[in-house]
């Protein structure tokens, strides 16, 4: 099943290039926390698998086209994100990077996206106004934790995950010795993850270990990888994380970029697609106002 949210914060099954909308079938005092629905459905799926699967229960089918999606969980309480965990980007970044060489998502651990940095396949990526530093694109496979799960050793962890999405981790460089932000501030801009086009449940998607994940910048293939080419798996990831603090239903792992990370810059388009999951195409502009100190 594939899960959207969309225009005001509702919910919807995507099928057929159609959104179904399911939102009056979640409980009323969620229109009180509408960016929390997510959060909600998946804490309670077992019992509402039953209800989102059952045609008498749908909504209104709008076509894919019509809806503006956005992150198909808005609001996770954690969006965590693997740094070095493809062995081939290891080193591609040179002195711009905060890693230490040599060392992977094993040795580094994870570091932290803020959630409100998250977007929508039908949302741009907004660099800020007037900028000269450079700003990446990072193709990357994300997972959608299904239950609360703390200290799940790595032959368990499958079973917590809900689901998977495609996500750019959008992300400032450093410049060694001139500029050298924090990588959760530089990685944290408005719209620097985008994420979608939707939540497929972990069902319906045979292998996550084994599935293509390519990204282009207008119409050139810059990130072409599987994640079986992954150091740290899915597993691993859910056993380090959860080794740390508890995980909660929604929350978001961010599996790590294979090379081939460059440059975007206002005007281009990039697509991201995931084999089994889909693919979102995001333009990237520049923000309408000027941030009161310069980046
Ligand atoms: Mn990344």
């Amino acid at each position: 099943m594939k899960i959207a949210s969309f225009d005001d914060l509702r919910v919807g099954i995507v099928e057929d290039r159609q959104v179904f909308d399911m939102t009056a079938a979640l409980p009323a005092f969620l229109d009180a926390l509408p960016r929390q629905r997510v959060n909600w459905l998946i804490a309670h799926w077992d019992e509402m698998a039953a209800v989102f699967a059952d045609p008498a229960r749908r909504g209104a089918a709008r076509p894919l086209q019509e809806v503006r999606l956005l992150a198909p969980n808005p609001a996770p309480q954690h969006v965590f994100a693997a740094p070095a965990n493809y062995r081939k980007h290891i080193g591609e970044l040179g002195a711009r990077t905060v890693t230490k060489a040599g060392r992977s998502a094993r040795e580094q651990g994870f570091f932290l996206k803020a959630p409100g940095s998250l977007s929508g396949a039908g949302e741009p990526i907004l660099l800020p106004r007037g900028s000269s530093r450079r700003f990446d694109h990072e193709s990357e496979l994300a997972v959608v934790i299904g239950r609360a799960a703390r200290n799940v050793p790595r032959e368990e962890a499958m079973s917590y995950v809900f689901g998977y999405a495609c996500l750019i981790d959008a992300t400032m460089r450093i410049e060694p010795g001139v500029a050298e932000e924090e990588r959760s501030m530089r990685k944290s801009f408005e719209t620097f993850t985008p994420m979608g086009p939707y939540i497929v449940t972990a069902d319906a998607v045979a292998d996550p270990g084994a599935l293509a994940n390519r990204l282009w910048v207008n119409d050139e293939l810059r990130q072409q990888a599987d994640t079986s080419e992954m150091i740290v798996g899915i597993a691993e990831l859910i056993e380090l994380v959860s080794s740390v603090l508890p995980l909660q239903p929604g929350d978001v792992i961010a599996s790590g970029t294979p090379d081939g990370v460059g440059p975007i810059a206002p005007g281009d388009r990039v697509r991201i697609e995931i084999e089994s999951i889909g693919s979102m195409t995001l333009e990237v502009r520049e923000c309408e106002r000027q941030a009161p100190r310069p980046y």
